[in-house]
């Protein structure tokens, strides 16, 4: 398999990126999404390119609700590479304006879960994007309990102090 570099040309891109998707298939647990993916269960695809895919959510909280997933098949956005991680990133707010311009909506959510008890049913990293109607009935979006707590100085100074000393050693 090519190795890439600075000057590696586009052909050799794309193959390592096809083979890189053909491994990660193999090696992990099939989801939804890497069927999906793979064309092996239908969607209504919005985006592919060699790193992401986009698709409508089959139980939509709102006329537009579009998933953005990567094709490196981690789990938990903790677990992504910098790569994919990249790509989602440059994705994201071009295919919100796009879902803005097409549902009409002028507020959206971006809903990204991990873990079971954070509400995440299906083990691909996924994100939501979400447009709201907040006058509707139905189909308003995405709703949010914010039960919001306090942060006083000395929490504060040793949870940022822990974070960052942690964030050091990534
Ligand atoms: P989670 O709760 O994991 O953040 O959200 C998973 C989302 O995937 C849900 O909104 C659900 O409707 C969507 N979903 C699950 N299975 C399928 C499927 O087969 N096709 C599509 N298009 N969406 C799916």
């Amino acid at each position: 398999m090519p190795r890439l570099s600075e000057g590696s040309s586009i052909a050799d891109r794309r193959t390592l990126a096809a083979r890189s998707v053909i491994r990660y298939s193999r090696g992990m647990a099939e989801t939804i999404f890497l069927k999906i993916i793979a064309g092996e269960i239908p969607c209504h695809k919005i985006y592919e390119d060699d790193q992401v895919f986009a698709f409508l959510d089959i139980g939509p909280l709102s006329s537009g609700h579009t998933l953005l997933i990567p094709k490196e098949p981690a789990e938990t956005l903790d677990q992504l590479s910098d790569e994919s991680a990249a790509a989602l990133g440059r994705m994201l707010p071009r295919l919100s304006r796009a879902v803005l311009k097409a549902s009409g909506a002028t507020a959206f959510n971006v809903l990204q879960n991990n873990g079971a008890s954070a509400h995440q049913a299906v083990m691909h990293v996924h994100f939501h994007i979400i447009p709201r109607f907040p006058d509707s009935a139905e189909g308003a979006g995405l709703g949010i309990e914010w039960p919001a707590g306090t942060l006083d100085n000395e929490t504060g100074q040793r949870l940022a102090a822990d974070i960052t000393a942690a964030l050091a050693e990534e």
